[in-house]
């Protein structure tokens, strides 16, 4: 709907996260990876709140995925896919409870989504193509990897020394270790021919 997160996130800068001084400018200026940038957050509760919505993400386009690459009867990335749902889902529920968080987790100011081959995602999934060949979806699982390490490294950065710092550092480590890991898969995943989207034998739902 008209859930824009780059006018959110303008919204929120002007009103009071002022903090990132004359950074505001830059954040309005196409840059669309901005979501992970530190002026985007108000407070450490807020970028915590990113975090969790980052996990919980990852993990539901994990299995989505996963579903995918079913369709494309390859089992073994999409066993690879439902073990990295299950890291990320695991990651969430362990930022909830080191953040005392009982009931629902509170929304970032700036939704996260993951971003396709084609920039940000708008909410539709629309470059989640259900013809997307193994290959894809490992590049855009490696994009949105790279780009939750750097968002645990700002976070990091950003930290007083302490216990929530130490998770972040633990986390940046876990993340950089999922870009190996799907490094290590793209290495030996072919690039799909010439016309992969041409589908020839489109699927018919039954439902
Ligand atoms: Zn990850």
């Amino acid at each position: 709907m008209s859930t824009d997160p780059h006018h959110d996130a303008g919204n929120g800068a002007s009103g009071g996260a002022q903090g990132g001084g004359g950074h505001t400018a830059d954040a309005r200026s196409g840059d669309t990876r901005s979501g992970d940038a530190p002026r985007m957050f108000a407070s450490m509760d807020d970028m915590m709140a990113n975090a969790y919505a980052l996990e919980a993400e990852a993990a539901e386009r994990y299995a989505e995925f996963a579903d995918l690459m079913e369709a494309h009867n390859n089992r073994e990335v999409a066993e690879l896919f439902r073990k990295m749902a299950r890291i990320e889902n695991l990651h969430a529920q362990q930022i909830r409870e080191r953040m005392g968080w009982t009931d629902a987790a509170p929304a970032p100011r700036v939704p996260w989504r993951w971003e396709g081959m084609e920039g940000p995602e708008t909410g539709d999934h629309a470059d989640l193509h259900y013809l997307m060949t193994p290959h894809h979806a490992l590049q855009v699982a490696r994009m949105n990897e790279e780009r939750a390490r750097r968002f645990y490294a700002e976070l990091v950065r950003r930290a007083p020394e302490g216990a929530l710092r130490d998770a972040a550092v633990e986390m940046e480590e876990e993340e950089a270790e999922h870009v190996r890991l799907i490094d290590a898969w793209i290495a030996r995943t072919p690039a799909p021919e010439e016309g992969w989207d041409v589908d020839l034998d489109p699927p018919n739902y039954t439902d």
